[in-house]
């Protein structure tokens, strides 16, 4: 005689963060209103995120993640960017970026 295995995940859709659903950090980052400098892997920008005046802010197309050289701001892809940069929480960027997926 066997166990029968709770019925787990059964017909629910998934639903909430799904990051195939983030926008292409270049896009995303033109969208934004940043200027991308340089032509390597890693993308210079002024940083939003203190006053600055030449472009200390290091961006990675790949991945989104971003760090500035002068103010210490960084994160790993365009999600944790725009948290910080509107001041959201986690679900609420991942929603504003259409990144969040709702059960039907
Ligand atoms: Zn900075």
């Amino acid at each position: 005689m066997s166990y029968a295995h709770p019925t787990r995940g059964n017909t629910r859709k998934p639903f909430g963060f799904n990051r195939n659903l983030l926008p292409i950090p270049a896009e995303y980052y033109h969208e934004q209103g940043l200027k991308l400098f340089g032509g390597g892997e890693w993308k210079n920008a002024i940083c939003p995120f203190h006053d600055d005046t030449k472009p200390s802010l290091r961006v990675r197309l790949d991945t989104g993640g971003y760090r500035c050289m002068v103010c210490g701001a960084h994160g790993g892809d365009v999600l944790a960017f725009h948290m910080k940069r509107h001041s959201l929480r986690f679900i609420e960027a991942a929603k504003a970026l259409d990144a969040w997926e709702v059960e039907r």
